[in-house]
């Protein structure tokens, strides 16, 4: 396709309706055609990136490839795309405001009042129309955080407009809203969609298609009368009922048409199908698991699943790859002590130590390292984690006594993690940690080769601290060994215990590269591991 058409998705009533899933699933079925997509999420707030968010506040941070700290929506987009987002996919107010703050400083607009209509409008279409001129997608598909109506999100909508009146044709709005059920009348509500429609016309915005989040099927009647009062086409209010996982969301869009409603008004064919086989074949295989295991996620952000929605999605994958359903059990790493800690992890078939910063609930994570190795339960450490068990083997197996890393103990006479070089001068937070893909090179032999089947791989990263070369020989003299190195840096990024069943910590974040159709090979291998 030679023009790149845009599609919107805003949303109404209230935040949380799945925009993020319901844009994923309509990129994968347009996907499934064969066309070209990316999607972006534009965020509302003023941070210039999530980067710098409590994972209470906004769930996980995401890091792409080339190394933006971005929300975790783009998490969706790969998984269910399986092709990596980059910088570009996400845009903050934050970020508009700087760049369009930095250019008046540099005095590209001299003489001007700058204004939010037209310099930040424009600002913002730039960003959204870069991703398509750049790679030349065939469809940009660009969510809009928060909801109408909100202060935050006027700009966006307004760029909107301006976009669907330059562009015409090539821009598609899609506004998703929810339609409530009253159980004590027994009645869905269609007000709330109206009222929401309205917002969005008042700010010039007519929606193309309306998506309607609902516990209930919805009758013919209520579509009719949602088109009705909101000047859209009965076949272009869309179902969108709740499902018991994510992945069903495409197969479920496909049913109602929303690819083909969106092709028919871009004035495109729709004679060849979506091919969902790969797709279709995840799904049963993950709805009927011929077994169970059960897994320990170690972590201190557990009451908000979301903040390792991920390492979560990860397991979702490896299962299905093994037949199986992983019940992840999430363990707050402070609930964790010497007295219970035993009791509490011989429940569970393999443990993961959670990625983190700062030191609550450090020790707990160390303890439950202590118990995966000692019961030869696999292991698998995650950036923190990996770095807890390298802790661990110090203080217990090495006798180094209160080792530690320098982020939680400045003063260690032991210090086994320590902050890398290059972060010593650092002394701004937002974006300066080492971040992105970077290559390693895996030892033959090691269970993180078996598990890749090759030498150099390439991860993500999100860290300041490193293992401290110092102590490499009396770690692997003792049985703790470096099995995957930056050859680079010389950085360490795997450490494993050979004799173990499977103990393996990275420094990386594999969970950032796992998706549908490319489950990543050491949740694979340690799913596999469990279930020996
Ligand atoms: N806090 C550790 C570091 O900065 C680990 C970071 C992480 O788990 N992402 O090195």
């Amino acid at each position: 396709m030679s023009t790149t058409r845009y599609i919107f998705v805003t949303g109404g009533v209230t935040s949380s309706l799945g925009k993020g899933i319901i844009s994923a699933s309509l990129a994968k079925l347009l996907q499934s055609r064969g066309f070209s997509v990316t999607i972006q999420k534009l965020d509302p707030y003023l941070n210039v990136d999530p980067g710098t968010l409590n994972p209470y506040e906004h769930g996980e941070c995401y890091v792409t490839e080339d190394g933006a700290e971005t929300d975790l929506d783009l998490g969706h987009y790969e998984r269910f795309l399986n092709v990596p987002t980059s910088q570009a996919n996400n845009v903050t107010t934050g970020s508009i405001y700087k760049s369009v703050i930095e250019k008046e400083r540099r005095g590209d607009f001299l003489g001007k009042t700058v204004q939010i209509i037209p310099h930040i409008t424009d600002e913002i279409k730039r960003r959204i129309k870069v991703l398509g001129s750049k790679n030349k997608f065939d469809f940009v598909i660009t969510e809009i955080g928060g909801t109408v109506g909100d202060i935050e999100s006027l700009p966006y909508i307004e760029s909107v407009r301006q976009l669907k009146w330059e562009m015409g044709a090539n821009v598609l709005v899609i506004h998703l809203t929810l339609v409530p059920y009253l159980s004590a009348s027994g009645e869905l509500k269609t007000k709330p969609t109206q009222h929401s429609v309205k917002t969005l016309l008042e700010a010039g915005v007519q929606p193309d298609i309306l998506v309607l989040r609902t516990e209930k099927e919805l009758s013919s009647d209520i579509r009719a009368k949602v088109a009705l009062f909101c000047n859209v086409s009965t076949n272009a209010v869309i179902q969108s009922i709740d499902v018991c996982t994510i992945y069903e969301v495409p197969i479920k869009m496909f049913e109602e048409e929303l690819d083909k409603r969106v092709l028919e008004k871009f004035g495109l064919p729709t004679t060849k199908a979506p091919e969902l086989k790969v797709w279709k074949d995840f799904l049963n295989k993950y709805k009927h698991p011929e077994r169970t295991v059960d897994i320990a996620l170690i972590g201190k952000y557990v009451e908000l699943q979301d903040a390792y929605k991920s390492i979560a999605e990860s397991f979702v994958h490896a299962g299905a790859v093994n037949n199986c359903k992983v019940n992840l059990q999430w363990i707050h790493s402070e609930n964790i002590n010497k007295k219970n800690y035993e009791e509490i992890l011989s429940k569970v078939k393999g443990i993961v130590v959670a990625p983190g910063f700062g030191h609550r609930g450090i020790e707990g994570k160390i303890l439950a390292v202590k118990y995966a190795r000692e019961n030869n339960i696999p292991f698998f450490g995650i950036c923190l984690g990996m770095q807890c068990a390298v802790i661990e083997f110090a203080r217990n197996v090495l006798g180094f006594e209160k080792a530690n890393s320098t982020e939680m103990d400045e003063k260690t006479a032991y210090p086994v993690i320590d902050i890398m070089e290059e972060q010593k001068t650092i002394l701004e937070k937002g974006g300066t940690m080492r971040l992105g893909a970077y290559p390693c090179r895996l030892e033959k032999g090691s269970k993180s080769f078996t598990a890749y089947g090759q030498e150099l791989i390439e991860e993500r990263h999100r860290h300041r601290y490193e293992f401290n070369d110092k102590y490499l020989k009396d770690f692997t003299a003792s049985g703790m060994v470096p099995m995957g190195i930056n050859p680079e840096t010389n950085l360490v990024e795997i450490v494993e215990i050979p004799k173990h069943k499977w103990f393996v910590g990275v420094q990386f974040h594999p969970e950032y590269r796992s998706t549908v159709t490319q489950p990543h090979p050491l949740f694979i291998n340690f799913i596999k591991a469990t279930l020996d």
